[in-house]
């Protein structure tokens, strides 16, 4: 509740994945080698719809049960082990952002500091040259370069469409230090 409040707080926020996902691949490979498919954490990320690993869409786990408060655990009888897939004309983004957020995962990202992560993000910034001498942003430059290169489909598939006049879109929250 507290996290999706403050996601929400930022327009482009992403907190709307609901239920348990699964890589269908994974989950034969779990079962062979530890007896039973289990729950991945990088197949749970909000906005994150293939694995990693694989390059499969996700499948959703039916959840059975109405209680709210239960023990759920994988069982491949109620999973989909099929190997045949809808076509999605956005895979290869959604497969790069699938390995970029597992590589997130492995990072301790909780020892790094804000000013770190800025300057990070600053370094970048500077490579693609949208930092001006005085050491500022160049936000039009960036806003076009995002939509330009991801295409405002995209943005908006991964509920990350940004309106350029309000001072909290996620593009200059990031950016800003
Ligand atoms: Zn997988």
């Amino acid at each position: 509740m507290q996290i999706n409040y403050l996601c929400n707080l930022f327009a482009g926020g992403i907190c709307h994945k609901e239920g348990l996902y699964y890589c269908a691949m994974c989950a034969n490979f779990d079962a062979e080698k530890y007896g039973e498919p289990y729950i991945h954490r990088e197949h749970q990320l909000q906005g994150i719809s293939y694995c990693a690993h694989h390059e499969v869409p996700l499948r959703e786990y039916p959840v059975t049960g109405d209680s709210r408060i239960e023990y759920i655990r994988f069982e491949l009888r109620h999973m989909n082990l099929s190997e045949l897939y809808e076509v999605d004309s956005h895979e290869e983004v959604a497969i790069q952002l699938a390995k970029q957020a597992y590589k997130l995962l492995q990072i301790p990202l909780h020892s790094l500091t804000k000013i770190e992560i800025s300057s990070m993000y600053k370094a970048l910034l500077r490579k693609k040259n949208l930092i001006t001498a005085a050491n500022r942003v160049r936000q039009q430059d960036l806003y076009q370069m995002i939509k330009l290169g991801l295409s405002e489909e995209l943005l908006t598939r991964y509920e990350s469409n940004f309106n350029e006049e309000d001072e909290y879109n996620w593009v200059k929250v990031l950016t800003q230090y």
